[in-house]
C-alpha cells in the first residue's frame, strides 16, 4: 500500500474553494457552522482531497461517520448495485431485501439483550425522537432523565435531551416538557470540581435521582426512560466509570424504566467493539445507532427489545426510513467494520500513547481519555482545568492549514476519530503534525508554558 502524507500545495481556501464557499455563504443558512475552509472534492480511506488539489489526513470522518474511510469500494459497490435495482419504495408500508435483511443483522447484535425488533430512521435524531415516542408509549410514562453535557440531536424531542451548548437550545423553547438532566460522570472534570478520578458519592447520577429527584420531584413511576450516552460525544468524548451505567441500570431495573444508550457516536467499531456497551457489560433496553452506520449514507436505527417494541401498526413510520441504498450501504459497512475491530483497539493503543507523549512535552493537554478510536485530549491552563478554548480553536485551525483535520467537542477537547481503516503510520503522521502545531502555539501562548 503506498505510504500517504498530507500535501498542501495551496493555502486553503484556495482559488477554487473560495468561489464555492462564497456561494455558500451568499444562499445556505447562517446557522451550518463551517468550522474550517475544507472544501472537499473526494475522498479515499483516511484521505481528503480538496477542490485546489491539497490532500488532508482526516481524523474526525465527517464527525465520526466515515467508518469505512471515504468511499471505501464495498461500500460505493453495494449503493451503486442497489441504485440500478430501485430507488424508493418505502419500507413503512412495503417489502425489500435490504431493509428486513439490516433489521435481521442489527437485531443480532447485543445478544444479551435479548429478542430484538428494529425500526430503521434517516438520523440519529430521528432514531432518538422515535426513541422517545417508544419510551412513552410503552411505559405511558411522561418523564425522561437525560444528562448535563449530553447531545441528542435537534429536533424538539431531541434538543431537549441535550445540554451541551447552549446556542443549541437558545431562542427555541419551549422544549419538550418533563426532561430531568442530572450530572454525568465525568472522572477528570466533576461538576463540583472534585480533583479528577476522586469525587464524593453525591457526585454520581444515582444520588442525584435517589437522594433527590425521586424523593423532592417525581415519583420514579411517572418516569419512562433514561437516555445515556455511554462514552460522551459532543460533551468531550468523556468515559465514565462502568460502575456509573450499572447503577443507571440498577435503577431502571428497580424503577421500570427502560434504559435507552444513544451510541449514535460510539457505536459500529468506533471503540474497538460493535457497541461501546461491550465494555461496560451494561446492556441497555433500546440502543440508538447511525452516523458510522452506512458509512456517510442518512440511516440510523431504533434497536429495541421486542418485549419493548410495542407500538401497533401505523404508530411511527417514515417516507425515506431504511432507504434501500443506504441499506445496503449499512449491510457492506457492518461487513467491512466487524473485520476490523481488533485492528481498532491496537490503533487506538498507539494513538492514546502518543497523545501521551505530546502531554509530557505540553503541558496544555490535561488529559487523554478515550476507547478504540474514540479518543479525546482535553486542552487546560496548565496547573488548573480551565478550558484553553482559544488555544483548541487556533489548533484546530492551524493543524488545517497543515494538511490535519481535526474537530475539538465538549469546551476544550479535540476528539480524534478517524476512519476505522486508519493505519498506525497515519497515526504517526497525524501526532508528528500535532506535535508541530503544538509547538507553533505554545511559542504564541507563553501562558500554557511551565
Ligand atoms: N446522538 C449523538 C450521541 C450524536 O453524537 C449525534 C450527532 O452528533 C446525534 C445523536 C444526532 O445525530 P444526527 O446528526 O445524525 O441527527
Amino acid at each position: 500500500m503506498q505510504t500517504l502524507y498530507p500535501e498542501v500545495k495551496v493555502a486553503p481556501p484556495g482559488p477554487n474553494a473560495r468561489v464555492i464557499i462564497e456561494q455558500d455563504r451568499r444562499y445556505a443558512s447562517p446557522s451550518y457552522i463551517k468550522e474550517y475552509p475544507l472544501v472537499i472534492e473526494r475522498g479515499e480511506g483516511p484521505w481528503v482531497y480538496d477542490v485546489d488539489g491539497n490532500r488532508f489526513l482526516d481524523f474526525m470522518a465527517g464527525i465520526a461517520v466515515t467508518s469505512t474511510g471515504h468511499s471505501h469500494p464495498q461500500v460505493v459497490r453495494a449503493i451503486r448495485d442497489a441504485s440500478e435495482r430501485f430507488l424508493h419504495i418505502c419500507g413503512t408500508d412495503f417489502y425489500y431485501d435490504v431493509f428486513s435483511r439490516l433489521c435481521e443483522r442489527l437485531a443480532g447484535y447485543l445478544p444479551e439483550m435479548g429478542p430484538k425488533k428494529v425500526f430503521l430512521t434517516n438520523s440519529g435524531t430521528e432514531a432518538v425522537e422515535g426513541a422517545l415516542k417508544l419510551a412513552r408509549y410503552h411505559t405511558r410514562r411522561p418523564y425522561v432523565i437525560a444528562f448535563k453535557g449530553g447531545f441528542h440531536g435537534r429536533s424538539y424531542g431531541a434538543l431537549s435531551l441535550n445540554s451541551s451548548k447552549v446556542t443549541q437550545r437558545a431562542f427555541f423553547g419551549p422544549l419538550l416538557p418533563g426532561v430531568i438532566h442530572v450530572p454525568y460522570a465525568n472522572p477528570y472534570r466533576c461538576a463540583r470540581g472534585c480533583p479528577p478520578n476522586a469525587c464524593e458519592p453525591s457526585c454520581n447520577a444515582a444520588h442525584a435521582l435517589e437522594k433527590d429527584w425521586f424523593v423532592n420531584h417525581v415519583d420514579p413511576r411517572e418516569v419512562a426512560a433514561i437516555f445515556v450516552e455511554p462514552i460522551l460525544g459532543e460533551g468531550g468524548y468523556v468515559v465514565p466509570p462502568a460502575s456509573f451505567l450499572q447503577e443507571l441500570r440498577r435503577i431502571c431495573d428497580q424503577h421500570g424504566i427502560l434504559l435507552v444508550f444513544d451510541e449514535i457516536q460510539s457505536g459500529i467499531g468506533r471503540t474497538g467493539r460493535m457497541f461501546a456497551a461491550e465494555h461496560f457489560g451494561v446492556m441497555p433496553d433500546i440502543l440508538l445507532s447511525a452516523k458510522g452506520i452506512a458509512s456517510g449514507m442518512p440511516l440510523g436505527a431504533i434497536i429495541a427489545r421486542e418485549d419493548v417494541m410495542t407500538w401497533p401498526r401505523g404508530s411511527h413510520g417514515s417516507t425515506y426510513g431504511g432507504n434501500p441504498l443506504c441499506c445496503a450501504a449499512a449491510l457492506a459497512t457492518l461487513d467491512v467494520v466487524e473485520g476490523m475491530l481488533e485492528e481498532v483497539r491496537a490503533t487506538g493503543e498507539l494513538l492514546q500513547e502518543g497523545l501521551r507523549g505530546l502531554q509530557r512535552l505540553h503541558p496544555v493537554i490535561g488529559d487523554v481519555r478515550g476507547v478504540g478510536l474514540m479518543v479525546g485530549a482535553e486542552f487546560v491552563q496548565p496547573g488548573t482545568r480551565e478550558p484553553a478554548a482559544t488555544y483548541v480553536a487556533e489548533l484546530e485551525q492551524l493543524a488545517f492549514q497543515k494538511g490535519l483535520l481535526l474537530l475539538s467537542c465538549g469546551k476544550s477537547t479535540i476528539r480524534f476519530a478517524p476512519p476505522l481503516v486508519v493505519r498506525r503510520h497515519e497515526v504517526e503522521v497525524m501526532l508528528h503534525i500535532l506535535g508541530e502545531c503544538m509547538d507553533v502555539l505554545d511559542a504564541r501562548h507563553p501562558e500554557v508554558r511551565t
